[in-house]
């Protein structure tokens, strides 16, 4: 089993050889295939088990077949994961240039309003924290995104939050492509998953 094997161009396999990435695992051997096919995801994965791979490499081998700004925008929970998810980006991309920004609460606006306006590739955030840009951040709209990521789903679910993720399912495209990991499918999940994807494939790390 090889990254190559699933698909994934010269120039990410080469990437992933530099993390030190040899193999693909499970969540990635199960995803990526569907995921350079087109296909909305629905993926059972713990922190650990590669699951940031699995939607990184399919969304940044689409970018480099048509880059754009603002082209993925992935949804985390906690200031920590989208820091991490954001290094994963920024460490597969580096040889091809991807730009990303970090949207989270608790830092200066000002700060990410800068690295909004360099036209970052992709953007990892906090919902409400997005909202808030995307409601005051002049130049910054979701309306061309082409990829959704909704990360660790099952922790997305709280009051606050839902109410920040119907505003972003408002002003994204309906023609996307989604992906929805959770560690636990759970009756919110799975509304969720109703309501942002489409005839998703389910797979499990
Ligand atoms: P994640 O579950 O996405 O948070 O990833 C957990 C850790 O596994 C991260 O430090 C990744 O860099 C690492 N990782 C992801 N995919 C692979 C792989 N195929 N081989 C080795 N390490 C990996």
């Amino acid at each position: 089993n090889s990254f190559k094997g699933l698909g994934i161009c010269d120039q990410l396999v080469e990437a992933c050889e530099n993390l030190g990435w040899k193999t693909p695992s499970k969540i990635q051997v199960e995803a990526i295939p569907h995921a350079l096919e087109g296909k909305d995801l629905i993926g059972l994965a713990q922190t650990g088990s590669g699951k940031t791979g699995a939607f990184a490499l399919p969304i940044l081998q689409a970018l480099l077949d048509a880059p754009q700004a603002f082209f993925a925008c992935v949804l985390s929970p906690t200031r920590e994961l989208a820091i991490q998810i954001a290094e994963q980006f920024e460490a597969l991309g580096s040889g091809i240039g991807v730009k990303c920004a970090v949207l989270v609460g608790g830092v200066d606006m000002m700060q990410q309003t800068i690295a909004l306006a360099k036209r970052p590739h992709i953007v990892v955030g906090t919902p409400g924290r997005l909202v808030d840009h995307l409601s005051n951040t002049r130049g910054f709209s979701l309306r061309a995104l082409k990829y959704f990521v909704l990360d660790e789903a099952d922790r997305l679910l709280n009051e606050e939050f839902e109410k920040s993720i119907d505003e972003i399912l408002n002003v994204i495209p309906r023609e996307r492509r989604t992906y929805l990991f959770s560690a636990t499918m759970t009756k919110k999940v799975h509304k969720l998953q109703r309501a942002c994807l489409r005839n998703p494939v389910k797979i499990e790390a």
